[in-house]
This record gives C-alpha cells, structure tokens and sequence, in this order.
C-alpha cells in the first residue's frame, strides 16, 4: 500500500486535533506516514499511533523551528521523491497552505486547498460561496497535494506502529532567507484556539455591546469552546478581530456553532457554513441564520443564554 504523508500540526509536544483529522483521511487512501519538522516527536508519538500513524518521518534539526515554510516544503519534496507517495495531506491553515503550494512548484503537481473531504479515489471535496456549490476536483499531475479544513474530518482512531524514522535533510541557504526572530503567545486564554475547536460561540450585532460579550465568553466556557465573532461585533470593536468568523475572517467547520445575535448575512455564512450542527439564537424569526440551524430558539439572548447556561452548568454537575 503506497504511503500518504501527513504534515504534523504540533506545539512542541502536542499533537493538534487537525493532525489525527489528517491521519483518518490518510488511513482510507493508503499508508499513512506522518511528517514531524522540530522537537517533540518522541512525546507525540503515541498520539500519532492511536490515530494509525504506521510511521512517523522526524526531521528534529532547529531549521524547522528558526525559519518560516520554506524548509518544511524542502523536506516533504525530498521525501515525495524517496518514498513516491500516493498523495501529501496538509491543513488547511494558512501554514499549511502556504507550505502546499511551496512543495506542488518543486515536485510539478497539483494541489487542492480547503477540501473538506476526499473520497478513496482521491476526488476532493470543496464547499464554496458559503456553502451554496460543493466543488468536486481530483490533482492530475504529480503527486496530489490537499489541504484539508480543520474539523472537517472527524479523527477515528486505529492503531499503527508510528515507527520513527530519522529524516533529517540538508535545508538549502535560499529556504533560511526568512528568519523568525520572535514568537509572541497569542492572547486566548484557556479557551480553545478557534479554528481547531470543536464547539464555537459566536456573537453579533444583537450582543449590543463589548462589555456584554462576556456572556458569550461565559456561555462558550461553561462549553469548552472558542468564542468567535460576526464582522458587525468586530469592526464596532466588541471582540478582536482575530476571532472575526466569515469570509474576511476565519473559517470553522465545528461539531457543533452556536450564532448569538447573528443575522447570517452570506459573508459569516462562508466562514460557518459547513459546521455539523449549527444551533441559533435570534430574536427575529425572519432572521436569514434559521435557514441554516438544526435548532433555532426565537427569542431575546439576554432571557435565553443565562437560562441555556444554567441548565449546561446544572447538567454537567457545575
Ligand atoms: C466584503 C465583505 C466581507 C465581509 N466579511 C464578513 C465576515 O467575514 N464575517 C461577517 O460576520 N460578516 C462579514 N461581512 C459583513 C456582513 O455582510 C454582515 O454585515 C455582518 O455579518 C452582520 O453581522 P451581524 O449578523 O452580527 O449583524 P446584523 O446583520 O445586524 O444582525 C444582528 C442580528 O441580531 C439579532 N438580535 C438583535 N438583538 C437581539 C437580541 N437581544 N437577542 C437575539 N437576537 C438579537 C437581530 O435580529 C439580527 O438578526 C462582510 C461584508 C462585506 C461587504
């Protein structure tokens, strides 16, 4: 069975939850080999094999961690050309896909982005124009290179080896021209990062104000989840902009996205769209938002959160 590599997702010593996602798309198209760049591998590894990592190529030098992509693009290259494997899965970040790119121009193939899912002949799927058209492609030259959106895939686990296998490669001078020279910790708290999240608050023009976002921070905390943002809360400076969801903001593709005061103008749509289950509060029941939710309650956010967040913390025995 040929091998599919899989560009590890990590902090240091943590697997993300988007890596396993990449290993069970792996496991249903062939082998799957995982591709870890820095340190922490070893602490990974068991990570790796419950979600049926049969090995894991550790390129540890710092390279990997002093310089931006272009080193990563320079070692999965080489091992496309050792190990001629059957596709090189990415996420769809916006490392992951800047290194996609990187490594579809030194190995001459195509490459897909934001695939949401990939079928065993390797057909990609894409969800566009806020999920209205599904976009089915397959790479025709080359070694099919896909990025994959995180949380489209749920991760299922199945037992391999993860086998480490040293694959330190020689980084060339051009792939080190861009230095990193420091790393700031993103403010975000104990909450979840947002695109990796499994559960996603959002709230909108109908929170009113910045200090009444905290009942979306409480309502996502009693959650376990990211808190994100419509662009009307962002730009009038409730919530930072970096949790802004939508088309100029981050796309999430949750287990589960509550929509607070959200009216689903078709610009938040394309950042949520393709969430499992998407539940909305909304005082309007014309709201545009009720089109997309598995459950909607009609009413005041003020009356209903504190209530749903009651009955959270009263279930789960808080
Ligand atoms: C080029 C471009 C890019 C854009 N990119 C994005 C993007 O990335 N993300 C994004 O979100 N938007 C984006 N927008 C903006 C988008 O068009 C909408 O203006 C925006 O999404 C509206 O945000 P909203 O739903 O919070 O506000 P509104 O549309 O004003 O909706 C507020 C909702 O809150 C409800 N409400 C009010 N009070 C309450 C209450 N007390 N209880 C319950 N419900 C209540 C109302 O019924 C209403 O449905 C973009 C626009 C453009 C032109």
């Amino acid at each position: 069975m040929a091998e599919v590599l899989v560009l590890a997702e990590h902090s240091g010593e943590t697997v993300k939850k988007v890596t396993c996602e990449l290993l069970t798309a792996a496991g249903r198209l062939g082998e799957p080999a995982v591709v870890w760049t820095g340190p922490g591998a070893e602490a990974g590894r068991e990570r790796l094999a419950e979600f049926g990592a049969a090995k894991v190529y550790v390129a540890a030098a710092e390279d990997f961690d002093d310089y931006v992509v272009a080193p990563k693009a320079e070692l999965l290259a080489s091992l496309v050309a050792a190990s001629s494997p059957a596709a090189v899965l990415v996420a769809s970040t916006a490392e992951g896909r800047e290194v996609a790119a990187r490594l579809a121009v030194k190995t001459s193939s195509g490459m897909i982005t934001d695939a949401v899912g990939i079928d065993d002949d390797l057909i990609a799927e894409q969800s566009i124009f806020g999920g209205a058209i599904v976009v089915k492609s397959r790479v025709k030259s080359g070694t099919p290179i896909i990025a994959v959106r995180p949380n489209a895939i749920t991760p299922e686990p199945a037992q391999g080896a993860a086998e480490l296998v040293p694959a330190d490669t020689d980084i060339s001078d051009a792939a080190k021209s861009a230095r990193i020279t420091e790393r700031v910790v993103a403010e975000g708290g104990e909450r979840p990062e947002l695109t990796e999240a499994s559960i996603v608050v959002s709230g909108g023009r109908g929170v009113g104000n910045a200090e009444n976002f905290a009942l979306i921070e409480k309502l996502a905390d009693s959650l376990g989840a990211a808190v994100g943002a419509s662009r009307a809360a962002t730009d009038a400076g409730w919530y930072p902009h970096q949790f802004q969801v939508g088309q100029t903001g981050k796309t999430v593709s949750p287990q589960l996205y509550l929509a607070v005061g959200i009216s689903g103008a078709i610009q938040h749509r394309a950042g949520m769209q393709t969430s499992k289950t998407i539940m909305v509060i909304n005082k309007d029941p014309e709201a545009p938002i009720f089109e997309l939710a598995d459950f909607g309650v009609v009413g005041d956010l003020f009356a209903v959160v504190p209530q749903l967040i009651d009955g959270i913390t009263a279930r789960s025995g808080g």
